[in-house]
């Protein structure tokens, strides 16, 4: 089956270049100079994948992002940032608002295209399973992608509930940063200091639910019972 990507990018060159990694790897591309475009252009159709560049006319990177991950329907689609060298200080930003990786400009099609598949995975690694998992209050449908807190839906990043579903696999057992991470991405795309980030963003959307999510110091984290 085609896998689909959208760009949103308004530097044209580095679109290009994004485009024709994709194109080769066999995606189909949509692409978008402009912010609230491609806001749109996601939300009619959710891609399986977005490159999202941080700096756009009409809505900027970061909100887009924000607004992807507040609507159920786009909750799920992995997230690669663009950033310049200049705004490094948003990439944690990015990070807590729900993109699943960021890369850095300039960049070679190939590390991009590793990050691509290295997002995929995490995305569709928990779809394949069907099981329902309890914690707390806390219930996981892996098989639907779907938590609920108390019985409400809380939309989470394909990373998010891959840290969720991964401290739920063991509930009480302390899991390092390290383990996080290769758990998330099967090899070290996310950085272990990526993950406070995650954690930090989970923890909020879980609501009354989100104490569960104890920080162990100096260790990583644990997911309480209850
Ligand atoms: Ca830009």
């Amino acid at each position: 089956m085609t896998k689909s990507a959208v760009i949103i990018e308004d530097e044209r060159d580095v679109s290009d270049l994004v485009r024709h990694a994709l194109a080769r790897d066999g995606f189909a591309v949509r692409q978008y100079f402009d912010g609230n475009l491609g806001l749109a252009g996601v939300d009619r159709e959710p891609p399986d994948v977005l490159i999202l560049d941080l700096m756009l006319p009409g809505i900027e990177g970061l909100e887009i992002c924000r607004r992807l991950r507040a609507n159920p329907k786009t909750a799920h689609v992995p997230i690669l940032m663009l950033t310049a060298r200049a705004e490094d200080i948003d990439q944690v930003a990015g990070l807590e608002v729900g993109a699943d990786d960021y890369i850095t400009k300039p960049f070679s099609p190939r590390v991009l295209m590793a990050r691509v598949k290295s997002v995929l995975r995490r995305g569709t690694h928990d779809a394949q399973t069907g099981e329902v998992v309890r914690v707390g209050n806390i219930q996981i449908d892996s098989g639907r992608h779907e938590v609920r807190v108390e019985g409400e839906a809380v939309a989470l990043t394909a990373t998010e509930f891959k840290i969720l579903k991964f401290l739920a696999g063991r509930p009480g057992r302390v899991r390092t940063r390290m383990e996080i991470v290769e758990s998330v991405s099967g090899e070290i795309a996310v950085l272990e200091r990526t993950v406070d980030a995650h954690v930090m963003s989970l923890r909020k959307k879980l609501g009354v639910a989100g104490d569960l999510v104890e920080t162990v110091r100096g260790v990583g984290y644990k997911l309480r019972e209850g």
